[in-house]
């Protein structure tokens, strides 16, 4: 058994999240499991950008209200104590409301290379704003 009784936060990188989010690395992709589990705190309209998992992303929504878009226009939107799972393969992003913080612990299996995640283009306020307007037409 191992016992960690303290992670570090650290400030998550501008080329891959637009505002500030903040991560505390629960563990870390390593053979044979690969599993890799993630702490993410997200201030109001803070994202990250588009990217895909290679073996997909379980993200359980602890705090706040989370918002996670795929290309297809389609917005999820989840609050504390529901799960989002995102197929492998598809591009997607996730953030928080404009109006509040937004937690959820991130679980992914890595591709043997790191966790297996692809990073591409930040999302624009333009589809941020259309997918707050997306969540709020829904009853
Ligand atoms: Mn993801």
């Amino acid at each position: 058994m191992e016992h960690i009784t303290s992670t570090a936060t650290i400030k998550t990188p501008a080329e891959r999240f637009t505002g500030d989010v903040y991560l505390n690395l629960i563990e870390a992709p390593a053979e044979p499991a690969r599993l890799a589990v993630g702490l993410v705190r997200f201030t109001p309209s803070a994202r990250t950008n588009w990217h895909s998992h290679a073996n997909g992303q379980v993200l359980y929504i602890t705090d706040g209200v989370a918002l996670v878009g795929t290309r297809d226009g389609e917005v999820a939107r989840a609050t504390a104590g529901q799960t989002v799972k995102c197929p492998a393969g598809e591009e997607h992003w996730h953030g928080a409301t404009d109006t509040n913080f937004m937690a959820h612990v991130a679980i992914v299996v890595g591709d043997g290379n790191g966790d297996g995640t692809t990073w591409l283009e930040p999302v624009t306020d333009e589809q941020y704003a259309q997918a707050l307007a997306t969540v709020n037409e829904k009853p």
